[in-house]
């Protein structure tokens, strides 16, 4: 996908459809992935640092992406699932080309949440935003409200799900900081990939922490918000774009 930086804003498709999951699966783990005794706390605010001086467009991150979360391709690339994809960003004036890993930005005022008719797409109170698929009824609104084009809606079978990220034909997904991860004190999959590759592009942690790595990554050089004139407040952040 190539964009001008003017148009970097997602308009999704309407049409309703119907929801399937597939048997024996609890969708609502997902949503409820910190164990039930663990309390997920406001305290802390989830975040990821993407500097694209680092990125050197391997890919990696999108590849342990989706195979941590059992996302798989059907040779349909308009329609096929994405929790992160490519972006590249030209800009008109210079020509200057660059190409930035784009996912859910986790905004601390998410579109997406406030147009949910039935409460499926909410935010935790760290910050993670996800879908409650059991209740999500695949309207898609919340597709069309997002100015990141960040989610994606389920068209085929799911097959060979993964326990911690199950999924659902008819409903709508999208990047949960790998959720099942930061809630057992690790580094979401694309994070931990693109730090194995020697990058270091990519920078998790808690933003709410004035001594965790991220927010001294923040504190040490400038950043950006992708779309900062629509006051999300993101919990993605960027570097040199
Ligand atoms: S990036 Fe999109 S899906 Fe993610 S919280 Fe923001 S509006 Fe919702
Ligand atoms: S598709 Fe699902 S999560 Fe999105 S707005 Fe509709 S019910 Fe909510």
């Amino acid at each position: 996908m190539s964009l001008s930086r003017r148009e970097f804003i997602g308009i999704g498709s309407a049409a309703v459809a119907g929801m399937a999951l597939s048997p024996g699966l609890r969708l609502v783990d997902l949503a409820q992935a910190r164990s039930p005794d663990e309390a997920v706390t406001s305290l802390k605010r989830w975040g990821l640092l993407v500097d694209i001086n680092k990125c050197n467009d391997c890919n990696a991150c999108v590849t342990a992406c989706h195979e941590e979360n059992g996302v798989v391709g059907h040779d349909r690339p308009a329609t096929d699932a994405q929790w992160i994809r490519k972006v590249t960003l030209k800009d008109k004036q210079t020509g200057y080309v660059q190409t930035l890993p784009v996912m859910c930005q986790h905004c601390e005022e998410p579109p997406c949440v406030d147009v949910c008719p039935t409460g499926a797409s909410f935010k935790r109170a760290d910050g993670i935003v996800l879908v409650d698929k059991h209740i999500c009824i695949g309207c898609r609104y919340c597709m069309m409200a997002c100015p990141y084009k960040a989610r994606s809606f389920v068209h085929e079978d799911t097959t060979d799900q993964k326990p911690h990220a199950p999924r659902g034909k008819g409903t709508v997904e999208s990047c949960t900081l790998c959720v099942h991860r930061v809630d057992a004190g690790k580094v979401p999959a694309c994070v931990e990939a693109c730090n194995k590759d020697g990058n270091k592009a990519m920078v998790f942690g808690d933003l709410k922490d004035r001594n965790s790595d991220i927010s001294k990554h923040l504190a040490s050089g400038s950043s950006t918000q992708l779309r900062p004139d629509l006051n999300l407040n993101t919990g993605v952040r960027y570097r040199g774009i």
